[in-house]
């Protein structure tokens, strides 16, 4: 074999003998054991747990108000209800976050507008915000994007200017902190999910946070099919409860079995951080050479909730895009993700709102380049080994 085709041949060799799967949650045995007694108690649907993990989590945020939901995109839906968006109103989204974000808003019959992020940080542009800002503009979803927290100071400042409100998409930050404020906790509303990837998992689920207590009210109650308060309580053992409907609800209730799950994930989540910092470190050191730009450090006086870890491949100084760079990962058994294809650079955003390649430069050079590395307190030391191995591998052998 020639030097190259040996260096072709060991890149095909699995780095390990199961595939290590991006994003696989921890769940040890206090959530299992509690997801066990909530099945024998025979009550799983919506009920004492959910209280238990709202009141949970409202305490471990500060929040005002905590109301379980069954997803963050439902959260996010309920918050576009709640602050009152009509036909015509413009809300304004990062191109780089989940296509959820986005939706939600088209969802409430509104107009998603599509702002840049910056490069390093991966955050909302406080200024391009401003440049998107039209009288028909009444919100803004800031996104802490991998539990980086935005640059909040700057865009309560600019809504509060224009009288706009503030969704915080949470979903990569439970963790999140600025200064002594909990992401959540900051704008008008914050939206958290308990996806399998995220930090605290339910399998699905989602928290909306406010410190509007109409806002909570109203939310509880559109979650669950518009009926008036405490209806979940109707075939408990106090009785049969009356109930009436109030508004055209949703579907949108968290149940105890995912929120037996949730109190433990909840209660480790701190411990897990200081896991998720040291993987992290062990990557940044591992990676320092290679043809990639690092996650930007830490800003100082926030916390980061070091959700994902996504280094830019630095495609022009390799002969292979981020793509090849992923399948190569993928015969080596390691799992990695994508976060995320620009939204505008989706066909139904492209098409129906009239974007194009060009108009949002840094989310579309982040969309190009980021690669998401396995990063999980579920990881063990040799898990970390192997991504470690693997990557720096696969980039040497790309590299020009
Ligand atoms: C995961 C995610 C969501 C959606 O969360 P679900 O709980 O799956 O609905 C929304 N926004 C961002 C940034 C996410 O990563």
């Amino acid at each position: 074999m020639t030097a190259a085709e040996t260096r072709t041949w060991s890149l095909n060799e699995p780095v390990r003998d199961d595939y290590l799967v991006f994003g696989r949650p921890q769940l040890l045995d206090a959530e299992i054991d509690e997801m066990m007694a909530t099945l024998r108690s025979g009550w799983i649907g919506t009920g004492p747990k959910v209280a238990r993990f709202q009141e949970a989590f409202r305490s471990y945020t500060g929040a005002g108000h905590a109301v379980a939901v069954s997803s963050c995109t439902a959260a996010l839906h309920l918050a576009m209800i709640a602050i009152g968006i009509e036909p015509g109103d413009e809300v304004i989204v990062p191109s780089m976050t989940f296509a959820a974000t986005a939706n939600v808003v088209v969802h409430a019959g509104g107009r998603p507008v599509l702002a840049d992020v910056r490069r390093d940080t991966m955050c909302l542009d406080p200024d391009d915000t401003a440049r998107r800002i039209t009288s028909r503009t009444r919100a803004i979803i800031p996104v802490h994007f991998a539990g980086r927290c935005c640059e909040m100071n700057a865009l309560m400042e600019l809504a509060r200017h224009h009288d706009l409100k503030v969704i915080e998409d949470c979903a990569h930050a439970i963790e999140t902190l600025d200064g002594e404020r909990h992401a959540g906790t900051i704008g008008d509303i914050g939206a958290f999910s308990f996806y399998v990837t995220k930090n605290v998992v339910t399998g699905e689920g989602g928290m909306v946070t406010t410190a509007n207590q109409q806002w909570a009210g109203r939310i509880r109650t559109l979650a669950l099919h518009g009926m008036s308060a405490d209806a979940w309580k109707r075939f408990s053992d106090q009785g049969f409860k009356q109930y009436e409907i109030v508004e055209a609800g949703f579907k949108y209730n968290l149940t105890d079995m995912q929120a037996a799950l949730g109190i433990h994930q909840l209660a480790r989540v701190e411990e897990n951080l200081l896991r998720r910092r040291a993987i992290w470190a062990r990557y940044d050191a591992a990676f320092a050479d290679l043809p990639v730009f690092l996650p930007a450090p830490e800003q100082a006086g926030t916390r980061h909730a070091r959700h994902l870890y996504t280094p830019l491949l630095d495609i022009e100084r390799l002969r292979a895009d981020r793509d090849e760079v992923q399948m190569a990962l993928h015969r080596q058994r390691i799992g990695t993700g994508v976060h995320y294809r620009a939204v505008h650079l989706n066909p139904f955003y492209r098409d129906k709102y009239g974007y194009a390649r060009g108009d949002l430069p840094a989310a579309e050079w982040i969309s190009d380049r980021t690669l998401s590395l396995p990063m999980s307190p579920a990881l063990s030391d040799q898990d970390v080994d192997d991504v470690i191995f693997a990557t720096r591998r696969t980039l040497e052998h790309f590299a020009k």
